[in-house]
C-alpha cells in the first residue's frame, strides 16, 4: 500500500507552522486514540499514521528531510518502504508528553515505559575487526541496581506493609476537569506510587533496590560495525515498586585495522606494487580478512589506481548470511634510493623509451600543444 503524504495525514498545508501541526495532530490523536476505540483496527492504524506523521513534521530536521526527499528520506538500507527509523513504542511516549503534557490516558498502558521502570544502562565495548568478522563473546562487568533481597523490592521493612496514600486513595493519580477533558495528574503526595512507606526497609532505606555487581557474557554477532548497539532487555537497573527492569545497551566500537579499511560491509586497501611488476605483469599473494592468502594476477601494463574486486571477501552483513567485497586499489611505487647499477640500467632504458609505450603522456602533450598554440 502506498504511504500517504504526511501533510495529508494531518490535514495541514505544507506551509503550516509548528503550532498548527501540533493542533492537527492533537485533534486526530484524541479522535483515534486506542483507549477510546478499543478493538477498532482502523482507528489504531489512523492513530499510528498520525503519530508517525507528527513525529516527522514536528522536528525541523526530519521535516526538512521529508520536504526534500519525501518518504524516501527515512528508508534506511534494507528498508522496503517502511519507516525504518520510527520505533513507534519508544517515540510514542515522547510525542505524547510533548503534545499532551501529563494527560493521563495512554501512558500507563505503555507497560514497560512506566515511571517505575528501572534506568537503562550503557556499556561501551571495543573490539577489533577480526572479532567483528568472526563474531565473539565478551564478558561484561558492570554495577547496577537490583531488587533489594531483604524487602523483595517493596521498600518496606519485612513484616510491615506500605500504607495506601490518603491523598489519592491509592490510585497514584488525581483527576480534575478542564473544559471537555478530565485531566489526570500524578498524585503530588505519593509521586504516583499510590502508597507510602511508613516503615522503610533498613537494607535499602526504602528504595527497594540495592547496588550489585553483575557479570554477563555477551555474544557479539559477526558483522557488527562501529556504532552498533546491542540491547540486553531487562539487564539494566531494577524498577521500583514492581516496575520492570531497564535495559543494558552495549555500544560497540570497532578499532581501526592496520591493513583493512571498512565501509559498511566492504573492505578496502591499497596494494603497492613495483613499477617493474606493473609494466611486466606479475602474480601477488594478498591478505584477506579471513586470514587467508589470495593470489591475484597483475596484468602487464597495470596503471596505478586500478581497482580490483574480490567478491565475497568483505565483512559479513549483520543477521544476514551474505558478505561484502574486498576492493584492492593498486598503487605503483616509484623506486627510491637506487644503486649505481640500477641507475645505469634505467638510464639505458630511458634512451629506448618510445611514445608508443606511453600513450597517456603522448596524448596529454598533444592536447597541451594545441592549447598553447591557440592562446
Ligand atoms: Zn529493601
Ligand atoms: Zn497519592
Amino acid at each position: 500500500m502506498a504511504k500517504r503524504d504526511y501533510y495529508d495525514v494531518l490535514g495541514v498545508n505544507k506551509s503550516a507552522d509548528k503550532e498548527e501541526i501540533k493542533k492537527a495532530y492533537r485533534k486526530l490523536a484524541l479522535k483515534h486514540h486506542p483507549d477510546k476505540n478499543k478493538g477498532d483496527k482502523s482507528s489504531e492504524e489512523k492513530f499510528k499514521e498520525a503519530s508517525e506523521a507528527y513525529h516527522v513534521l514536528s522536528d525541523e530536521k526530519r521535516k526538512a528531510n521529508y520536504d526534500q526527499f519525501g518518504h524516501a528520506a527515512f528508508q534506511g538500507a534494507g528498508g522496503q518502504g517502511g519507516f525504518s527509523n520510527f520505533d513507534f513504542s519508544s517515540s510514542f511516549s515522547d510525542i505524547f508528553e510533548d503534545v499532551f503534557g501529563d494527560f493521563g490516558f495512554g501512558r500507563q498502558s505503555r507497560g514497560g515505559r512506566s515511571r517505575n521502570r528501572g534506568n537503562d544502562l550503557r556499556y561501551d565495548i571495543s573490539i577489533n575487526l577480526n572479532d567483528a568478522f568472526i563474531g565473539t563473546e565478551k564478558k561484561v562487568n558492570y554495577t547496577t541496581y537490583k531488587k533489594c533481597k531483604t524487602c523483595s523490592g517493596s521498600g518496606a521493612k519485612p513484616g510491615s506493609k506500605p500504607s495506601a496514600c490518603s491523598y489519592c486513595g491509592g490510585q497514584g493519580r488525581v483527576r480534575s476537569s478542564q473544559g471537555f477533558f478530565t485531566i489526570q495528574q500524578t498524585c503530588p503526595e505519593c509521586g504516583g506510587e499510590g502508597q507510602k512507606i511508613t516503615n522503610p526497609c533498613g537494607n535499602c532505606n526504602g528504595m527497594g533496590k540495592q547496588q550489585s555487581n553483575e557479570n554477563v557474557a555477551v555474544k557479539i554477532p559477526q558483522g557488527v560495525d562501529d556504532g552498533t548497539r546491542i540491547r540486553l532487555a531487562g539487564k539494566g537497573e531494577a524498577g521500583s515498586k514492581g516496575g520492570s527492569n531497564g535495559d543494558l545497551y552495549l555500544f560497540i566500537s570497532v578499532e581501526p585495522h592496520n591493513i583493512f579499511k571498512r565501509s559498511e560491509e566492504n573492505l578496502y586497501y591499497e596494494l603497492p606494487i613495483s613499477f617493474t611488476d606493473a609494466a611486466l605483469g606479475s602474480t601477488v599473494e594478498v591478505p584477506s580478512i579471513d586470514g587467508k592468502k589470495t593470489k591475484i594476477k597483475i596484468p602487464s601494463g597495470t596503471q596505478s589506481g586500478k581497482q580490483l574486486r574480490l567478491k565475497g571477501k568483505g565483512m559479513p552483513v549483520l543477521k544476514r548470511n551474505i558478505y561484502g567485497d574486498l576492493y584492492i586499489r593498486i598503487i605503483t611505487e616509484v623506486p627510491t634510493s637506487l644503486t649505481k647499477r640500477q641507475k645505469e640500467l634505467l638510464i639505458e632504458f630511458k634512451t629506448l623509451e618510445d611514445t608508443k609505450s606511453n600513450p597517456l603522456i603522448k596524448s596529454f602533450f598533444e592536447k597541451a600543444k594545441k592549447f598553447w598554440n591557440k592562446s
